[in-house]
């Protein structure tokens, strides 16, 4: 999946939906992450990493955790475009994933797998090869974090985990201790309620 943003486009409505439809290319800056809190029918978090222009994308329903000990589920989902980084506001009912979107963390990231005798691994080689170990600078979420892909097929299954390193950290619960927007310190109500008319559904 990675490189093509064909899944991405082919799922949304653009005359509906303010999400981003992908025409713009970042370059020259380190790569990004984000994690972005989701209500669609079941909250989750949505984990994007930025590589070769994509955010290739994971769904994790219980969102990232600072204890190595936590295992959490992440399923692989279509690649976003880069512009979904900045990306918070409602997508309206009857869209692809209608329901309120934050920017809960954001931030750069480095590929770790790299100085420990994996220089070769990038990161599409480590995704293709399912494991992908990242040192996440955001303002919540710090330090290495890994996705491990433990079934293949149509949906792909992985596991999303701190690793073990001064950033470990199994007293804090990240999501439920600082719950508010990374970018406009928003609570998901009041991006909801801030929401214009153009994000809500046409009636
Ligand atoms: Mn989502």
């Amino acid at each position: 999946m990675t490189g093509t943003l064909d899944e991405y486009r082919r799922k949304r409505d653009f005359s509906k939906t303010k999400e981003p439809t992908g025409g713009n290319v970042r370059s020259g800056q380190d790569p990004a992450f984000v994690i972005q809190k989701h209500a669609s029918a079941h909250l989750h978090y949505d984990v994007r990493l930025e590589i070769d222009g994509v955010l290739v994308s994971w769904a994790v329903p219980k969102g990232p955790s600072a204890d190595p000990a936590v295992r959490r589920l992440a399923i692989r989902t279509e690649d976003h475009p880069p512009d979904y980084l900045g990306f918070e506001g409602v997508i309206p009912e009857g869209e692809y994933g209608a329901g309120t979107v934050m920017v809960w963390d954001t931030g750069v990231y480095r590929n770790i797998r790299a100085g420990k005798g994996e220089e070769s691994m990038d990161m599409a080689g480590s995704v293709r090869d399912g494991k992908v170990e990242v040192w996440l600078e955001g303002s919540k979420v710090s330090g290495g974090y890994a996705f491990i892909r433990t079934r293949g097929g149509e949906k792909p299954a992985w596991l999303f985990f701190k690793m073990a390193d001064e950033k470990a950290d199994p007293g804090i619960d990240l999501t439920g201790s600082m719950p508010d927007s990374a970018l406009t310190g928003r609570s998901m109500e009041e991006i909801e309620r801030e929401a214009g008319d153009g994000d809500r559904k046409k009636t």
